[in-house]
């Protein structure tokens, strides 16, 4: 992808246009934003407007430069990620500083095939303090053309001395027209591309993850059995909100989709139960109707409590156990 086929960040893209087509380029950059919004393809679509002959600024994308950085393996491009540490370490959390001293080492080094040499590190949160701090010299002491990119789902993940160093772009989610029309795009019929982007919170991965088989039977399913969650006892309460717990890291997409399923249930059981209680607020309301929207409302307030401390990285696991058991409470 170019840097003009890169769609919904018109801020960030618009900037890194202006800074390459004046030659002011930033050599570090941090891009933030959450996950699934396009803040790696922009980082790539750098590497090609700056490595690519044939439209300079921009970036073809079917030169042979164009293609060495798709495919990851041009020799002026440097990434380092999680997939790169566990491919070294099959059980690595985290970056290592390895994997700094790589990409700074390369970046010093002189261009092999242009005259520029581009270094991306995504999933930036995920650096130890050291690795961050081995970053520090890179960024001090920029060398030539070079270009150095953190891509990150959490800006608090760095270090204040890194974040200061470097020009910041913020990545915002995409809206839900867009997620749909990328979706059908790709092939996804019309109807099942409108749900999942309605659900994907502006993650274009997410969506993704919605739209395979395995993603959607497993929040029907959910949704199914969190319908019916007043009848369960206690233990198969547990045995659920252990289910909506993520084991291992690489489940964060699988997350994202469990809270935006709890979070579309809920809010359409309270709009329903609002709808349904209609003008009773009145003296001769239903109060019944009315006890069942206060109660919806509550609910939800209580999934949102959850929701957030699941995503604030609380202890997931205890966050949806709360939650389960404490609906129970508000059994009729
Ligand atoms: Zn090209």
């Amino acid at each position: 992808m170019t840097l003009d086929e890169i769609q919904g960040q018109n801020h960030a893209i618009g900037l890194l246009r202006r800074a390459i087509a004046n030659g002011r380029l930033a050599h570090a950059f941090v891009f933030a934003g959450p996950a699934g919004v396009g803040k790696r393809a922009t980082a790539l679509a750098i590497a090609r407007s700056v490595l690519c002959p044939e439209k300079p600024g921009v970036g073809c994308g079917s030169c042979i430069d164009c293609r060495l950085v798709g495919a990851g393996s041009h020799p002026d491009l440097f990434i380092e990620d999680l997939a790169a540490a566990q491919a070294e370490r099959a059980t690595a959390s985290m970056l290592s500083i390895e994997q700094i001293r790589r990409v700074c080492g390369s970046l010093a080094l002189r261009p092999v095939r242009g005259s520029a040499k581009v270094g991306i590190v995504d999933q930036a949160e995920r650096l130890t303090a050291e690795a961050q701090n081995a970053l520090l010299k890179t960024l001090e002491e920029p060398r030539g053309r070079a270009t150095l990119v953190l891509v990150t789902s959490n800006l608090d993940g760095l270090l204040p001395t890194i974040r200061s160093r470097c020009q910041r772009l913020l990545f915002a989610p995409l809206a839900d027209a867009l997620v749909a029309t990328l979706l059908e795009r790709e092939g996804v019929a019309a109807d099942l591309a409108r749900r999942a982007a309605a659900l994907a919170g502006g993650s274009l991965d997410r969506a993704r993850e919605l739209t395979s088989e395995e993603g959607w039977a497993r929040c029907e399913d959910l949704r199914s059995r969190l319908e019916r969650v007043d009848r369960l006892g206690v233990p198969e309460r547990l045995d659920l909100a252990a289910e909506l717990s993520p084991r291992g890291e690489r489940n964060r997409t699988q997350q994202a989709l469990t809270t935006a399923t709890v979070l579309e249930l809920f809010r359409d059981q309270m709009v329903a139960a609002a709808r349904d209680a209609g003008p009773a607020a009145g003296p001769d309301g239903d109060y019944d109707r009315l006890a069942a929207a206060r109660r919806a409302h509550r609910r939800l307030a209580k999934v949102y409590a959850s929701v957030r401390d699941v995503e604030r990285n609380a202890n997931a696991n205890l966050a949806w156990d709360k939650l389960l058991l404490g609906l129970g409470d508000l059994r009729a």
